[in-house]
């Protein structure tokens, strides 16, 4: 047994997982939130004391911590050192709310456990594959460079994670994959062969699909009629970030309450479904031609995991471009990584589950020695 301690340290919270990076195997978890907050712990510091009262004997390996932007610097798991420190708070201009985060976990556990080796794994890394004319925008080539405007994508470790169980499953690791992860933050990505192409998570993720709170893709021009309007750069920040998405057209933020809305007649709701819909539609086909076909559709997270009428909303009436769902393996409710399409259907069809603390501990092991590499 390799025991991983994995940290997601956040603003005001560090969720914490202990695992065996051998097997995935959960030994323990916890989260301590309202750092900073009276009655609670006051800074991240005494939030990992607090932790490590609670692991009791037991001893981690290797410490795996969630970097959320490694920039185009980070393009894998990266070991822990004071320069990687200095990098990844250099990096804090593109997620000013994250990576400062992340750091006083990363802080904090150095102090808590003198000794063992602490490992970056960043959202950003397995994106690093895009070619130039992916991860380009069309903006002034010389402002785009002097702030690292470009695009980097995100939810790199669930889709690192997913491609894998999906390869194993089509039994090929030359696969073309269009995968969906559906979360209360959601993208898409094409992956050929392991390697990501596109993705629909931007500099920020602001981008692409229609999540929980944030807007996804919409017109910058939007922005500067607000602005003309008396909107405040903060302003239009929570607007596109925090009011807008399924909670910004229904006041609902989870999918499941849209969608006992929209059951019950709901017109509002209905709409934001569509909405939502419209859009997984719309990378769908963007992707199946920047892939020049797929082998496999695939979809993890909240929502796809557990969304049958999310799945078929995305692939209905796909059947003359190979996507044939079976109506009854899609509705049945399991755990497992599993097909979901008609045995027939020349473009597979999956589900399946991610786990992001999993995929954190193999890279952090394996980058340390503990695992042979993946
Ligand atoms: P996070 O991005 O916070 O890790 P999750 O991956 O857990 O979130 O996904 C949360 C989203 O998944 C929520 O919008 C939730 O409504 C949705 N979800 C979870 N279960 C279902 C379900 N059975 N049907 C529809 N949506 C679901």
């Amino acid at each position: 047994m390799t025991v991983a301690f994995i940290v997601n340290s956040g603003s005001s919270s560090i969720k914490w997982e202990l695992l065996d990076a051998e097997s995935g195997a959960k030994l323990r978890g916890g989260i301590v939130e309202r750092i900073g907050e009276s009655g609670n712990s006051p800074d991240h510091d005494a939030a990992m004391q607090s932790i490590l009262g609670e692991l009791g004997d037991v001893h981690p390996s290797v410490i795996g911590h969630r970097v959320v932007h490694g920039g185009s610097v980070f393009t894998a798991a990266t070991l822990v050192t004071d320069d990687v420190i200095a990098a990844i708070d250099e990096l804090s201009a593109l997620a000013p709310l994250h990576n400062p985060a992340n750091l006083a976990g990363i802080r904090a556990a150095l102090a808590a456990f003198p000794g063992v080796p602490n490992v970056a794994v960043f959202d950003t890394a397995f994106h690093q594959t895009l070619a130039p004319e992916a991860f380009t925008y069309a903006v002034d080539a010389a402002t785009a460079h002097e702030h690292g405007i470009r695009r980097y994508g995100f939810h790199g470790t669930s889709y690192q994670f997913v491609s894998g169980v999906a390869a194993r499953l089509l039994g090929r690791d030359d696969a073309k994959l269009i995968v969906f992860h559906l979360g209360n933050g959601a993208s898409v990505a094409a992956i050929n062969a392991g390697r990501s192409v596109e993705t629909s998570m931007g500099m920020t993720p602001l981008e692409g699909l229609v999540m929980g709170t944030r807007s996804g893709d919409i017109d910058p021009g939007v922005l500067f009629h607000l602005g003309r309007a008396g909107a405040t750069l903060e302003e239009l920040d929570v607007l596109l970030n925090r009011r807008s998405g399924l909670l910004g057209l229904t006041g609902m933020r989870d999918m499941r309450d849209v969608a006992k809305a929209a059951a019950s007649g709901d017109a509002t709701a209905v709409l934001a479904l569509e909405v939502y819909d419209h859009r997984l539609r719309h990378y769908l086909g963007a992707y199946l031609v920047l892939l020049g076909g797929a082998d496999a559709i695939v979809f993890t997270a909240g929502a796809g995991e557990n969304s049958p009428a999310t799945r078929a909303a995305t692939v209905r009436g796909l059947e003359s471009f190979g996507i044939v769902l079976d109506e009854a393996l899609n509705a049945a409710p399991s755990k497992d990584a599993r097909f979901v399409s008609s045995a027939d259907s020349p473009v597979a069809v999956l589900v399946v589950p991610t786990n992001e603390e999993f995929e954190i501990a193999r890279q952090a092991a394996a980058l340390v020695g503990l695992l042979p590499d993946s």
